[in-house]
């Protein structure tokens, strides 16, 4: 036996032991420490899945050993026995992980019982119906939970019972059709097991305590997991306590509890119960509950002891507890308590009603509330009814959070023509590309078959605010496009879908949705984050109507604005195309100055929206061809419209192809090739801004250029030069003195291997941590989506790179670059422009590694305010 402890009575632990005893565990320990009446037990550590898992999904010898040494010490306690017949010891069995976990085993109750302990059981109670009850109920989650032998099989034989003897309710059935009933899914469960049913308490133990380890790596809790940044390696833990009974006659019952409003946060006890019943009754919908206020009718001394535990726990703990209890005989157990779950509404209200109630600080506020929640504030969310009500026909990326329902739409054009005229449209397609813009401004959500996290789909979305689920590859389109499959079911633009980009789920129907609503208690939690935050929190926004949002939502300046976004707008495409097919440097000069008053109009736009505040913007990163059609038809009106043969514009657009995952003509590489490109964009930004800040000679612009996709500090310079000849030469001409500075994106790796030597000519880095991921993990950020369930299936990766910054490898690149760029110029300014910058794990990282400011888009930057603020107290903490 080795001396490491996996096993702890209730009496052993406390709250603060939540890593190794979970989050119910550590509880239950409290709740005994506080003299509560809490059913006796004890609990097998976290420690002790992870070790089963290291074992090779098996219970050690020592550990077994260990579990079975609590249990005589639970016998001693409790003065019963496993399998004793005169005073049999029925235990409970639930896992409880460190965070509460949906997804994960549900509780076995009874466990214990056999034959001949139900009979004595039946005979010392004198009461056979609760005895049997509880047997045929024991069976039925043993071998729902354990064996996997699904609940329907049990459900019909009980049906089949009550069609028999002509009744209606199970509480109908006498305590010999109980008995009859127990017989038969015995007899069921060896038909679907191939062996009898076990009847001693150990084994019967040891089952359930494997099946509560087995449920951490089954798929709801892995995805559940994944999406609420859970690692795989902390465990559960697994919870054995004594049973007390709500079911044993019209003394008992059994209930749940909040302590304030879950939906609301209104202050107040919240829950219901029922008598005579057990479990699952409660929440089974079988009977209808009574609301927790008749309990003091029922029973006024247990109701008045009930309240007063919630004072005291609501107390202790300083948030809204969530409990479970039994009444039996009369008499109150807790069985749990832990901190509720909540909708994003309560959870604001709550935070801040404890801090006037003087129950919390201000900070602590700030760091109970999740910021993902913040999502739900700011985005449209389905109708409760209605979602409980709908099944989901596919499952995509979670790619722009929010809800939406609409009728299909095929194509950007149609889904802006329905769009204009009010009507509700999805756009479904293969993926997006940037001429589709203004379809997807138009569509209530986005749909598309290929893409990952970070594909032109999702990031144009999460700009918008606009739900999006990407990388559905179920759906397969008809030829000609204008219908697709999913879920067996064909659609085409006559018929309703519904999207939750929360998700990722995919209804076939209509679903009613309500809009964002922000409250007070949202502007008083984000000044509170506001004022603990020490990283500054800008936004990705590529044009004043976007900047204008991210002002609304606080964001402190632009991390990135993606010029090539504006290139689709209005006639700005035709310019951009005829310098792409340009023979000569003059042709292209000539489209250039084309689009220079355009550009130069945007840029002006967006410096007068972000009133100050500091702006980057990027030089162009995309390879040319995105311009371009690509249709037959498209390509013959083009070639009209500019005067050019078909063929020739053929061979324009042959000659710029590229593959996935891109990595060829883009960037700085194009600044390269074609100077007066660069030359121009440095024109529009540095004229632009000299025209803002006479206007606004209270501003300080200060602007700050940004060269993509650099990997070479010579390629940087090279650019450089023409960024500040072109400058210096407009602002001497403008007789005012515009600073400005010359940066760039770090998203090749081998920038940032070389980020000392870059940084002595760049003056900020920001992080580009899109393409820092793609090329550093080498695959496409576009096609990742195909095959990262096969990894996540697999246990290889636990999240999607593009999403959740992989900190071992991506981020050891960022940290090297840092410490690097800071060995050559200690003040450079440093912050992050890649998804990961709105991402809450990933902005703790951005801390870590001492950024800034992180940038994301516009409807993320309350996220990351509040993340940031976070990150900071946890550093403070450290
Ligand atoms: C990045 O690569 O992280 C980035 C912000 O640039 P883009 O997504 O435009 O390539
Ligand atoms: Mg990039």
């Amino acid at each position: 036996m080795t001396d490491h402890k996996y096993v702890y009575e209730f009496s052993e632990g406390d709250a603060s032991m939540k890593n190794l005893l979970g989050g119910k565990g550590a509880n239950l320990a409290e709740m005994t420490g506080l003299g509560m009446p809490v059913p006796q037990g004890f609990t097998i550590t976290t420690e002790a899945c992870t070790q089963y898992y290291v074992d090779g999904e098996a219970i050690n010898d020592s550990i077994k050993a260990e579990i079975l040494g609590y249990v005589a010490k639970l016998e001693a306690l409790t003065g019963k026995k496993f399998g004793d017949l005169d005073n049999p010891l029925l235990v409970s069995v639930r896992s409880g992980a460190r965070a509460s976990m949906p997804g994960m085993m549900d509780t076995i109750l009874n466990l214990g019982m056999n034959d001949e302990v139900a009979e004595r059981f039946a005979e010392k109670t004198n009461n056979p119906r609760f005895a049997y009850d509880s047997y045929r109920r024991f069976i039925q989650m043993y071998s729902d939970v354990v064996m996997e032998v699904g609940k329907s099989h049990f459900e019909k034989l009980i049906d089949e019972m009550k069609e028999a003897r002509g009744v209606i309710q199970d509480t109908d059935l006498t305590a010999e059709d109980l008995k009859e009933l127990a017989v038969e899914f015995k007899a069921q469960y060896k038909a679907k097991v191939g062996q009898d049913f076990p009847t001693d308490p150990v084994e019967q133990l040891f089952g359930a305590i494997k099946a509560v380890f087995r449920s951490w790596d089954n798929p709801r809790a892995v995805y559940y997991r994944r999406m609420n940044d859970i690692p795989g390696s902390w465990g559960t833990a697994v919870n054995v306590q004594s049973m007390v009974f709500g079911n044993t006659g019209d003394t008992s019952g059994t209930g749940v509890a909040f302590s304030r409003n879950p939906a609301t946060g209104e202050k107040g006890l919240y829950g219901e119960f029922l008598m005579n019943a057990q479990g699952e009754d409660v929440v089974a919908g079988i009977r209808t509950p009574e609301t927790i206020d008749q309990l003091r009718d029922e029973n006024p001394e247990v109701y008045n002891q009930f309240v007063a535990i919630v004072d005291k726990l609501e107390n202790h703990y300083h948030d809204m507890q969530d409990m479970e209890f039994t009444i039996e005989e009369g008499k109150l157990f807790m069985l749990q308590t832990r901190n509720g779950k909540r909708t994003a509404a309560a959870a604001f209200k709550i935070a801040c009603d404890l801090v006037d109630e003087g129950q919390i600080t201000s900070t602590q506020a700030v760091a109970m509330i999740d910021p993902k929640q913040i999502d739900a504030l700011l985005h449209p969310q389905f109708d409760v009814a209605g979602l409980a009500a709908a099944t989901p026909i596919g499952k995509g990326l979670p790619a722009s959070p929010g809800a939406a329902c609409g009728k299909v739409s095929f194509t950007a054009e149609d889904a802006a023509a329905r769009g204009k005229k009010g009507e509700d449209v999805i756009l479904v397609r293969l993926e997006t590309t940037p001429e589709d813009i203004e379809g997807m401004h138009y569509a209530k959500g986005i749909l598309t078959a290929r893409g990952g996290m970070t594909s032109h789909a999702a990031v144009v979305a999460r700009g918008m605010g606009t739900c999006c689920v990407s990388g559905l590859g179920d759906v397969s389109f008809a030829p000609g496009g204008q219908s697709f499959t999913l879920g067996g079911k064909t659609f085409t633009s006559d018929d309703w879908i519904s999207l939750d980009g929360a998700t990722g789920a995919v209804y076939g129907e209509q679903i009613g949705t309500v809009p964002a609503e922000i409250s007070g208690y949202f502007g008083r939690i984000i000044g509170w984050a506001d004022e603990v935050r020490t990283m500054k929190v800008r936004t990705n926004a590529d044009t004043p109507a976007d900047a204008r949002q991210a002002r609304e939502f606080g964001a402190e300046g632009i991390g990135l604005c993606r010029t090539e976004h504006m290139f689709f707008e209005g006639d700005r495409i035709a310019a951009i195309r005829e310098m792409i097919v340009s023979k000569t440097v003059e042709q292209r000069e000539a489209a250039l100055a084309k689009l220079l008053p355009m550009q130069r109009g945007d840029f002006e736009g967006i410096y007068e929206a972000m009133e100050g505040f500091p702006v980057t913007i990027r030089l162009l990163d995309p390879p040319l061809h995105e311009f371009l059609p690509h249709d037959e038809d498209d390509i013959v009106a083009l070639a009209a419209e500019m005067n050019l043969a078909v063929d020739d514009l053929k061979a324009v657009i042959a000659s710029l192809h590229e593959f996935n995952p891109m990595m060829g003509h883009r960037g700085c590489r194009l600044d390269v090739t074609y100077p007066e490109i660069g030359a121009m964009q440095t024109r529009a930004i540095i004229e632009a801004a000299i025209n803002v800040q006479k206007r606004h000679p209270e501003w300080n612009l200060v602007p700050e250029i940004m060269v993509p996709l650099v990997g070479e500090v010579k390629e940087f310079v090279f650019v450089k030069n023409i960024i500040t000849s072109t400058a210096d030469a407009i602002i001497a001409e403008s007789g005012i003195d515009l600073k400005y500075l010359v940066g760039t994106m770090i998203e090749i790796p081998r920038a940032a291997l070389t980020a000392d030597e870059i940084a002595k000519e760049a003056e900020f880095f920001s992080f580009g941590t899109n393409d820092l991921t793609q090329m550093t993990f080498g695959f496409s950020r576009d096609d990742a989506g195909m095959f990262l369930d096969a990894y996540y299936d697999k246990k290889i990766y636990e999240n999607d790179p593009f999403a959740r910054l992989d900190q071992i490898g991506v981020g050891k690149l960022v940290k090297t670059a840092v410490e690097l760029g800071k060995s050559t110029r200690p003040d450079i300014k440093l912050g992050i422009c890649g998804e990961h910058g709105g991402d809450p794990s990933s902005i703790e990282f951005c801390q870590q590694v001492g950024l800034n400011y992180v940038s994301c888009s516009p409807f993320r930057v309350p996220i990351a305010r509040l993340a940031a603020a976070q990150s900071a107290l946890k550093a403070q903490q450290a």
